[in-house]
């Protein structure tokens, strides 16, 4: 399994001017909600913004960024350059655990040089464009998660918060945020983050007692959300089936499908470590 390497210190800290895309589905207070920076978008609401390729701020958001990657954007990323999530992992991100947090956030990594820049940049923009992470697309927009207790549902909040050197925020064209989410094919991918953030969102409160976040517990909750080709092996060569009951179609489907297991991995881990029954996955008597 890919070495959870986590990072003691956050890098969350010490950002220069340049950094973009920061932070997206974090928690935030309802009541803190237009204290935050950038201007709230609500339904409706529109913000101006252009990208181009002849802009001279080209290129300048691709480089030192705290960039979150979700597991929904390292399954599309490891299958983009066709490596497994293991490779992925080990080769890619930071895994970096925040004081009073007890699910690490997952990071990519930038370039060791000067400039740090995303290790995915080319001369000629994103080299993972169609597979890009939901950050890159919802830039210059900011997303948040709000938990409704009524309705028992995580929703999302956006704000629009291009840094200052990016020219695309004096162009002319209109955008809500759905207009935007189209446009840049971000529906799915916004759709799998707040799937995410669900679980996330459980891992407000210590679930891991004495063995701490970096114990045996903690490493297979990774696992099964952001390594999936490992928890497909760990799935169908070990005891796994024995001590649990899943379809059988389910299981047929998660042999192949990434997206599927992927989403398995979230019902496994609210089970196994908040033993949250669901439809899909029961302990076998
Ligand atoms: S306009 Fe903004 S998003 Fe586009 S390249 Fe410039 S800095 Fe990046
Ligand atoms: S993944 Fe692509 S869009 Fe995102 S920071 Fe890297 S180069 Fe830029």
């Amino acid at each position: 399994m890919a070495n959870l390497k986590i990072k003691e210190k956050s890098p969350l800290v010490n950002r220069n001017q340049l950094q973009c895309n920061n932070i997206i589905m974090k928690y935030v207070d309802i009541d803190k909600l237009d204290k935050l920076p950038g201007k709230r978008l609500d339904d409706g609401d529109t913000f101006r913004f252009q990208c181009l390729s002849n802009l001279d701020c080209f290129n300048l958001c691709c480089r030192n960024l705290n960039l979150f990657l979700y597991p929904y954007d390292v399954v599309r990323l490891k299958n983009k350059l066709n490596i497994s999530s293991d490779e992925f992992l080990d080769k890619y991100v930071d895994v970096v655990l925040r004081e009073a947090s007890f699910f690490p956030e997952v990071l990519l990594h930038m370039s060791e040089g000067k400039e740090k820049t995303c290790p995915f940049l080319t001369e000629l923009g994103c080299g993972v464009y169609p597979d890009r992470p939901d950050a890159c697309r919802m830039f210059p927009l900011e997303q948040g998660a709000i938990y409704d207790a009524e309705t028992k549902k995580v929703k999302a909040v956006y704000f629009f918060r291009p840094p200052d050197f990016c020219l695309g925020q004096h162009e002319k064209r209109e955008w809500t945020t759905h207009t935007w989410k189209d446009d840049q094919n971000a529906v799915l991918y916004n759709k799998m983050t707040g799937s995410w953030a669900e679980v996330k969102r459980l891992f407000q409160a210590d679930p891991w007692g004495s063995q701490g976040p970096d114990g045996q517990k903690a490493k297979m909750a990774f696992m099964a959300t952001y390594n999936i080709d490992r928890f497909r092996d760990f799935m169908f060569n070990s005891s796994f089936l024995k001590r649990y009951k899943v379809k059988s179609a389910l299981v047929k489907k998660i042999k192949k499908d990434d997206i599927q297991l992927m989403k398995f991995g979230f019902e496994w881990v609210k089970f196994f470590v908040w033993g949250i029954t669901t439809k899909n996955i029961r302990p076998r008597k």
